[in-house]
């Protein structure tokens, strides 16, 4: 579904991509790993369209998309959750994920209808998918760090994603929060056949839910293969462990 090759990116000088490969099949969960500044959310804000590359290529469905301003690249059905929290503070859980779904409409001003309801049925779905339509009358800015987090999933299924991209989706979340964000990347990708590319720290989140995993060492790919292909690899070992024979988990 997502083939990136030889993809590079450096700013003033210092290669922040150099080099990405990467592959992801329809419905498969990937994950991408790699330590602090290896490049993750700089490959991710690429293959989004939020900064161009130097080099390189990004095929989505036999379609090169290098060179799409992201609104384009969102219209192919390519969503993502930013590894900062992208929300608006002071409109409710129903209204954040109702702009993300009237954007797809084109439908981002009508003057005839009242706003609240536009796109309700749609939205509520959105809602009860991701848990939090009990919610969904709240300030957002009032919200725990962990349902701000699932917000912005929601607001990314807004774009009715066929492919889902997740920076950090854990990061910083309460463990409660974090079992509950992990059966819901499940569940969009058994339930609702969502293909999902990720990058996460806790390496039991990686091995628990990714089909496949690439791992990032200074800007470069270093390896793509299985949870097993990648644990005991010796590259990956010395990028994480310094070189000692203990595999990853
Ligand atoms: P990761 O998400 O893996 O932690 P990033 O992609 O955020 O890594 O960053 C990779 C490297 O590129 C870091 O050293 C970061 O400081 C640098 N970098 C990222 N974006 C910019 C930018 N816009 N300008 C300059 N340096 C950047
Ligand atoms: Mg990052």
């Amino acid at each position: 579904m997502l083939q990136v090759k030889g993809l590079s990116k450096s700013f003033d000088g210092f290669k922040a991509v150099n080099n990405a490969n990467l592959d992801v099949q329809k419905g498969e969960i990937v994950a991408v790993i790699g330590p602090n500044g290896a490049g993750k959310t700089t490959l991710f804000n690429l293959i989004t369209g939020i900064i161009k590359p130097d080099s390189g290529s990004v095929i989505f469905k036999g379609e090169d998309i290098i060179g799409l301003p992201p609104y384009e690249i969102c219209r192919k059905r390519i969503s993502r959750s930013f590894q900062i929290v992208n929300i608006f503070p002071r409109l409710t859980v129903f209204e954040n994920t109702q702009i993300a779904v009237l954007a797809r409409f084109k439908k981002t001003w009508d003057l005839f209808t009242p706003s609240k309801k536009i796109a309700v049925e749609e939205t509520e779905e959105i809602l009860k998918s991701v848990g939090l339509f009990d919610k969904k009358d709240r300030v957002t800015g009032l919200l725990s760090h962990g349902d701000r987090k699932i917000l912005e999933i929601a607001m990314a299924l807004g774009g009715n994603p066929e492919f889902l991209i997740l920076d950090e989706p854990t990061a910083g979340m309460a463990p409660e929060e974090t079992s509950k964000c992990i059966e819901l990347i499940k569940s969009l990708s058994e339930k609702f056949g969502i293909t999902i590319l990720f990058c996460e720290h806790d390496m039991e989140i990686v091995f628990g839910i990714a089909n496949r995993i690439m791992v990032m060492v200074r800007g470069s790919t270093i390896i793509q293969g299985t949870c097993d292909e990648v644990r005991c690899n010796q590259a990956v070992q010395d990028a994480y462990l310094g070189g000692s024979d203990v595999c990853l988990m």
